[in-house]
């Protein structure tokens, strides 16, 4: 019978897989490396997260997030909204009034840390869980293929199964994963995040990179988050050592000062920095699927099956609604494990793998465009993609707008708009003259490096 559940990795994956397997029923230990978050949310920027470096990054969480908190765990998502995150809708093109029996979409921006700050209350407040912190998973008991427990430092958490939801490095997934994939994103990311000075409007909240900069040669947005924080982030090639000097706080903020859309909350008297310049290099598109042979009761889920390119903001969803996902399988399953792993191959493969290729042509056709341009080459005018084209003629028509913000946020597959309904329309906004409107350029590459050749210090 399956009555302990040791869920280890305390992230987006683990910490919402721990609260629904609780509510479910199960006696579950939840084992995180890190600390505790702190008590008051004002004093989150302080929280030291070495176990999920990307807390310090900027963080998009899309409609598929959105939707799978509130109708999963309800009261986390009103918790979120109630320490100052903010939705944005997005059922029809900002300004316009959404029609009658459009679908509900909506998703937020905020720290990463303060939607696990509320995630960890949570967690807190809800009965069965114990959780162990500063403590970590080494490897999963087995007996007779069938998972006994998960050895920790000195000792041994007796579990019928184990969720491994530890993250891209998983300490546990090694033998018990086949096929793994892995290919470059071809960025790297260089973010800081800002907290508004008193009566400065927050910047337009939307789900895109509220002001998108470059695009040739690099790429860099601002993020507006909860309580009037918000992240600039630039991402550059990992090989382009000039635009390596990002790391470094004086010329990070001279590349910030050369976008002038950046300027109504860069400005001086505008915001001040909560924190350093971090980067983060090493990013991958990884694919893991779970192996015939795994034992019993090892039930993978989040980054540990797979991760994207932070720049599409997907991983947070796939996380959360891997970790319903598991929830509905174990409540459909009952005893029987192998038939819970077997839903969890079909889950990933189903709803994730298509969005890992997406990921991986994305990455490739950005790589040999930026390259082209750091190397001074005259890029031809390219396409834009099918996904942009169509969320910039939505503008005219509805209907594309919804096709196409499902789409970007997960809720319709990534082929969803190769139809003819949608170039039938796409056809039709074209034929009235209409042009796509120029996407905010931002500096070129020569600007940028110019201002960062510029600061001296
Ligand atoms: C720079 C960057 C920006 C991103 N931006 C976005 C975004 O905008 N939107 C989005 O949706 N996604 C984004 N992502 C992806 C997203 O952060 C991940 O997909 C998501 O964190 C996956 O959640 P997880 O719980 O599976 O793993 P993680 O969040 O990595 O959590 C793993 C947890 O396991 C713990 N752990 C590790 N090893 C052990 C061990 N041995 N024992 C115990 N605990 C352990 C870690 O401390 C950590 O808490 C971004 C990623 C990066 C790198």
């Amino acid at each position: 019978m399956v009555s302990r559940i040791a869920v280890t990795g305390g992230g987006i994956a683990g910490l919402s897989a721990a609260l629904l397997l609780a509510r479910q029923g199960y006696e579950v230990d939840l084992v995180e490396r890190d600390g505790p978050p702190p008590d008051a949310l004002d004093d989150i920027a302080r929280w030291q997260r070495p176990g999920a470096p990307q807390v310090r990054h900027p963080h998009m969480f899309l409609g598929l997030f959105r939707n799978v908190l509130r109708t999963r765990l309800p009261d986390v998502h009103a918790d979120l909204l109630a320490h100052g995150v903010e939705e944005v809708d997005m059922t029809a093109p900002p300004g316009v009034e959404a029609p009658e029996g459009a679908p509900d979409l909506a998703g937020f921006g905020s720290r990463r840390a303060t939607v696990e700050w509320v995630l960890h209350r949570a967690v807190r407040g809800q009965s069965g869980i114990r959780v162990h912190h500063g403590l970590s998973a080494r490897d999963v008991v087995v007996e007779q293929g069938q998972v006994r427990g998960l050895r920790v430092d000195g000792t041994t958490i007796e579990a019928d199964a184990v969720v491994d939801a530890t993250g891209r490095r998983s300490p546990l997934a090694g033998a018990f994963v086949k096929e793994a994939e892995e290919s470059p994103c071809g960025n790297v990311y260089h973010s800081r995040f800002y907290r508004l000075l008193e009566g400065v409007p927050k910047p337009p909240m939307f789900l895109v990179p509220v002001v998108f900069a470059g695009g040739a040669g690099f790429g860099g947005g601002l993020y507006a988050h909860d309580n009037d924080t918000f992240a600039v982030v630039f991402a550059r090639l990992p090989e382009d050592d000039v635009l390596g000097r990002l790391r470094e706080a004086g010329a990070f903020e001279a590349a910030a000062r050369a976008v002038p859309q950046f300027e109504p909350w860069l400005g001086p008297g505008k915001a001040e920095p909560i924190g350093d310049v971090v980067p983060m290099a090493g990013l991958t598109n990884t694919w893991r699927e779970l192996a015939p042979d795994a034992p019993a009761g090892y039930l993978p889920i989040g980054d540990v099956l797979c991760t994207t390119d932070p720049v599409l903001g997907r991983g947070a969803s796939f996380a959360l609604a891997g970790a319903a996902g598991l929830s509905d399988l174990l409540a459909d399953n009952g005893e029987d494990l192998e038939a819970v792993s077997a839903g969890l191959r079909a889950h990933a493969r189903d709803n994730v793998r298509p969005w890992y290729d997406d990921a991986v042509r994305d990455n490739a056709e950005r790589t040999r465009s930026w390259r082209a341009t750091v190397a001074g080459q005259q890029e031809p005018a390219a396409d834009l993609p099918l996904g942009v084209l169509a969320a910039l003629a939505g503008m005219q028509d509805q209907q594309l707008w919804e096709s196409a913000q499902l789409r970007a946020n997960l809720l319709a597959a990534p082929d969803s708009l190769d139809t003819p309904e949608v170039h039938d329309r796409l056809n039709a906004v074209l034929s009235t003259g209409w042009e796509p409107p120029v996407l905010s350029p931002g500096p070129s590459y020569t600007e940028l490096t110019d201002a960062l050749a510029a600061h001296t210090g």
